[in-house]
């Protein structure tokens, strides 16, 4: 089934057991605790992984993405990372290095770039490097890779994507040079091809030198397409053993890798560079799955599948595929809430759909000692966690829902355009009941009396939609998100929804696509299209002079809210994608109102500049936040039971899967 994904790959001087490449991802580890990090890379690597790349180390003080971020500089460094390697190697894995330099892209006061260009997302400008110190930084990866070499890595992966100093080099974005680096391509382009020469010099042929290629750089003045071609056939001359794919700079104002963005969206890319060279090209971006990474080799896009998150997410992913298992893989829906999200906010990276990521050592599943017959009341992501891992660890669980299938919430989720992943979700929670062998009981409310024999008794009964006082509440051009996601009620050609939260946005967004045609989500072409990227690979960056497709709602939405600022998503690094989708679509995002009563003409509202409007809409949609399902706690209690509260039913407020699955997990890790 799966044979392209895992036949060997000789590259002559070491062979890797299978295509699969775990991508780089920062997780915070890095930067303070290696041991911990070791046995992230172990697990992985006992999950059945090809070859690791480890998230970005700074080859020079200069380089650092913040000061006090984690380097590869000196011998004791290089005796710091023997745990990783160790560990590694141990589990017959193989691991590279990424050695960054993030010129101008860091939260660094004393970043150095090839001019003194700020880039437009941070916020200090660099100093432009001297002809010396340009020498010196080439001179600093060579040095970087040798203590690679010495620590025991199996090579290093040279970090020339996402905007970072080597793309800065390569465009008049970041480089406006008159000297021998810069100027025209031929010698914007001698930065990183000296890069490479010297570090192969400093490590000889044995050693892997995997260089992440930027092949679109998803801006304006980025490189043309004949420039990557140029370029990568340099590279590959200066020693190169294996291109990885990199899609656009941090800059881009395009999604590469959010749950937005379509499976294998970019792998046609890939495609065209594997096409102009001779070594080894893998593929990244939203590959997630064994089906899905299975055609792209074998459709002759890339030789190797590159996948970082599906990683956090299940270590065992390459095992499961393996074994016929993959009904059983836990899959990375591309949400980047517990990963890129918990980066941003300075927080150590995890998984929504599996806590134990980068917690290897510290959330543990053990087999319990005094196995206890548990009712779980609720199939939503804390009860489905939370019965699963205990049900693991040899507990005999019942798990209850009203609903007559599982997943709680995420059924009416996994409806919205660009949340199509969410069913993964729920058919991995599905195989583990299956697996452990919890018992289902769908389909009936139930009430404390029929919980009054078990051992423990968890209630995660989720939420019910917060209630709005407000004048007309009651009038029938009000309904609730429930209404229109779950019982789909018909919705007229105008509507108003109250609440721009997570649901208010995507109901929005369920709202405006039209259901006949294409989900950008889903299908490349449609993705390229709304988004103006140039398939045929004309445009300079992939985007110069491409207008994207609007593709405007046949609705009319207006997306209200009582606060003052922006409306834009939940999400950290997702949340300005929903906020460009819905605007491309024609919604009409409206803040700091105030909403006065709902009658036979519509919803009267306030305007921030204290004016008052009449939305003249078919249907008002309550998105107004949620409150704690909580009604059989007091018959429990009335029994003498203390039911256990997870997810929604323990807090609603700021509730999401992230939180509901991590406490399930946790309540289950203890019980
Ligand atoms: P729920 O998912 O609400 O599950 C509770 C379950 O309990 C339900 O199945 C219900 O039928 C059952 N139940 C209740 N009472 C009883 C009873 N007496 N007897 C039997 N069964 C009972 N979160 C994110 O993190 N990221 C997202 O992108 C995201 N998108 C969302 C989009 C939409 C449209 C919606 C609606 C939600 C979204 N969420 C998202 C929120 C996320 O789905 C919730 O945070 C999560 O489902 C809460 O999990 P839970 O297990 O606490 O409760
Ligand atoms: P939410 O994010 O708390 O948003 C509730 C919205 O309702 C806010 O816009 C709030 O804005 C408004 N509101 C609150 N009380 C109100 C009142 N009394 N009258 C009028 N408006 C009121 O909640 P949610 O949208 O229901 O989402 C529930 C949870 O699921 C959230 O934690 C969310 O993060 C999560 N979720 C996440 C995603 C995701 O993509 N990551 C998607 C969906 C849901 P004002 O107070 O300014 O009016
Ligand atoms: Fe994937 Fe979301 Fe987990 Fe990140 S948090 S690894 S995007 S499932």
């Amino acid at each position: 089934m799966h044979d392209h994904l895992l036949a060997p790959l000789d590259l002559g001087f070491t062979t890797l057991r299978n295509r699969v490449i775990m991508g780089s991802m920062h997780t915070g580890l890095e930067d303070f605790d290696l041991p911990r990090l070791a046995a992230y890379f172990a697990r992985r690597a006992e999950g059945g992984v090809g070859l690791m790349i480890t998230g970005g180390f700074s080859i020079s003080p200069d380089a650092p993405l913040a000061p006090g971020s984690a380097e590869i500089i000196s011998d004791s460094d290089a005796e710091k990372h023997r745990v990783i390697t160790d560990a590694v190697h141990a589990a017959d894995g193989k691991i590279v290095i990424q050695l960054l330099h993030a010129g101008r892209q860091a939260w660094n006061p004393n970043m150095v770039a090839p001019s003194a260009k700020k880039s437009p997302i941070y916020p200090f400008t660099p100093r432009e490097l001297t002809p010396e110190e340009v020498e010196g930084e080439i001179d600093n990866f060579a040095n970087a890779a040798a203590k690679a070499q010495k620590a025991g890595y199996d090579g290093i992966e040279v970090m020339g994507s996402e905007g970072y100093l080597l793309n800065q080099f390569l465009t008049e974005r970041g480089n406006e040079r008159e000297d021998e680096w810069g100027g025209d391509f031929a010698r914007r382009m001698r930065f990183p091809v000296e890069v490479v020469r010297r570090i192969r010099a400093a490590v000889g042929p044995n050693f892997i030198i995997v260089y992440r290629l930027s092949m679109l750089d998803l801006v304006p003045d980025g490189q043309s397409f004949d420039e990557v071609i140029e370029l990568a056939k340099a590279l590959e001359a200066a020693g190169v053993t294996i291109f990885n794919t990199g899609i656009g700079w941090h800059e881009a104002q395009i999604p590469t890798i959010a749950t937005p963005v379509p499976r294998g969206a970019y792998t046609w890319v890939t495609r065209k560079v594997r096409e102009a060279v001779s070594i080894p090209v893998a593929a990244s971006n939203r590959i997630n799955m064994p089906d899905d990474a299975e055609r792209i080799l074998a459709n002759g896009d890339a030789d190797l599948i590159s996948m970082a998150r599906p990683m956090l997410a299940d270590p065992d992913w390459v095992n499961k595929t393996a074994e016929g298992r993959t009904n059983e893989i836990n899959t990375c829906i591309g949400c980047n809430q517990a990963c890129l999200d918990n980066t941003f906010n300075m927080l150590l990276s995890s998984c929504l759909v599996n806590p134990q990521a980068c917690h290897e050592t510290e959330l543990v599943y053990l087999p319990t000692m005094a196995k206890k017959r548990i009712a779980v009341v609720g199939a939503g992501p804390a009860g489905l966690a939370f019965s699963s891992v205990a049900a693991e660890r040899g507990h005999d669980v019942t798990l209850f829902d009203g609903a007559s299938e599982i997943g709680g919430q995420f059924n009416i989720a996994k409806q919205v355009p660009g949340k199509e992943e969410f069913h993964e979700t729920i058919r991995y929670f599905g195989a583990m009941l299956d697996k452990h062998g919890v018992k289902r009981q769908l389909g009936q409310r139930v009430s404390a009396d029929d919980l009054r024999d078990f051992d423990e008794v968890v209630l995660a009964t989720g939420i019910v939609p917060r209630a709005l006082e407000l004048e007309g509440a009651d009038h029938a051009k009000v309904v609730s998100y429930l209404d229109v996601l779950r019982d789909h009620k018909p919705v007229g050609k105008r509507v108003a929804i109250i609440g721009a939260g997570g649901i208010g946005m995507d109901t929005a967004e369920y709202l405006s696509h039209d259901h006949g045609t294409p989900s950008t989500s889903t299908d490349i072409d449609a993705f390229c299209r709304f988004w103006g990227i140039d398939q045929t690979l004309q445009a300079r960056g992939g985007v110069a002079g491409v207008a994207p497709e609007n593709m405007p709602s046949a609705r009319e939405i207006y997306l209200l809210q009582r606060k003052a600022k922006k409306i834009i998503g939940p999400g950290k690094t997702t949340g300005w994608i929903h906020r460009a989708t819905l605007i491309a679509k024609g919604v009409n995002l409206m803040p700091g109102i105030q909403y006065e009563k709902v009658d036979d003409a519509g919803l009267h509202i306030r305007l921030a500049d204290g004016s008052a409007k009449v939305l003249d809409v078919d249907q008002v949609i309550i998105c107004a936040g949620q409150e704690p399902q909580r009604e059989l706690q007091a018959g429990l209690q009335a029994l003498g039971k203390q039911p256990h509260l997870i997810g929604g039913a323990d807090v609603a407020a700021e509730l999401d899967a992230k939180r509901a699955i991590n406490q399930g997990a946790r309540l289950a890790a203890e019980i």
